[in-house]
């Protein structure tokens, strides 16, 4: 039985390798629940962490802007991509050149990226944020977020929080322990995403909790940090999933739901704004520029 469950994560991860998952769309993470063995990428709407202190760390940030007191601003948006790929008819996979069309109209008006730490003052209504603050998130730990998606981020002075499988660590196709450590001090976020991407509302309390710790437990190893942010895989929770996270201390965790962050939301179910291919500009646009898009 146990080599029958490893043959097939082995097999899915073979699959994401080649692709991102095989739906996608707003309501695609409860279609996802029906299947027999869905991919990791296919938590299409649905992630978080606590990682450094600041995502402005970097050597590029910007001229200075405005800053104002969390407490002016009401909601925020948390953008969550897949993997960073060209892969036709698969809107999970965003091909780099939309992603750096979206980041460059990102700079251009304005957005800064914030880190999940000043995301969790934001809550509190405590700190201060840059005038246009964004929370970027990338879902499951892609070898392409290295390879693709940290390089067009920097070249905006932007930083991201990445949701690693730990199971999927050093696998093909996924991001290794050195890329996760190098993105980690260059003021990037590695955040929980379980250790196998299971349907976490579907596994009894001893089966969760083996997910969620044993998880955590390889991330922090690898990196000699705490990880306090974590993504539901497929956006899927309940009550004692929830109750699961907050037992192993993580300080934020996000779902696939539709919408902004607001302040004074439940730390623990924050939504995002699901981002895919072809999307286009001006629905780009709407997104991140709507609270109630
Ligand atoms: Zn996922």
């Amino acid at each position: 039985m146990k080599r029958i469950t490893l043959l097939s994560f082995m097999l899915s991860i073979l699959i994401v390798a080649t692709g991102c998952g095989s739906q996608a769309g707003e309501n695609a993470s409860s279609a996802q629940a029906t299947m027999a063995k869905p991919t990791p990428a296919a938590d299409a709407p649905a992630s978080v962490s606590v990682g450094p202190s600041s995502a402005t760390s970097n050597s590029t940030t910007p001229l200075q802007q405005a800053r104002v007191p969390a407490q002016d601003i009401s909601a925020l948006p948390v953008l969550y991509y897949h993997s960073v790929k060209v892969e036709q008819g698969n809107e999970l996979c965003m091909p780099p050149n939309q992603l750096r069309e979206q980041m460059n109209y990102l700079k251009e008006h304005g957005y800064q990226t914030i880190s999940p730490a000043q995301m969790a003052s934001f809550l509190k209504g405590e700190g201060i944020l840059p005038e246009h603050p964004v929370l970027i998130t990338f879902d499951d730990g892609y070898a392409n977020n290295y390879t693709d998606a940290y390089p067009i981020l920097k070249e905006f002075g932007f930083t991201a929080t990445v949701f690693m499988i730990s199971g999927a660590l050093d696998s093909s196709g996924f991001l290794s322990t050195r890329q996760i450590q190098e993105l980690s001090t260059n003021g990037w976020t590695i955040g929980g995403h379980t250790k196998n991407h299971e349907h976490l509302p579907q596994l009894d309390a001893a089966h969760q909790a083996q997910e969620m710790k044993d998880s955590k437990a390889v991330l922090e190893q690898k990196l000699g940090r705490p990880v306090s942010v974590f993504a539901y895989p497929y956006g899927e929770y309940n009550a004692q999933v929830k109750k699961a996270v907050q037992d192993d201390g993580y300080a934020l965790a996000f779902t696939t739901e539709r919408g902004w962050a607001k302040q004074g939301a439940d730390p623990l179910l924050l939504h995002r704004v699901y981002l895919y291919a072809n999307m286009g500009l001006q629905e780009f646009q709407r997104r991140i520029e709507n609270p109630n898009y």
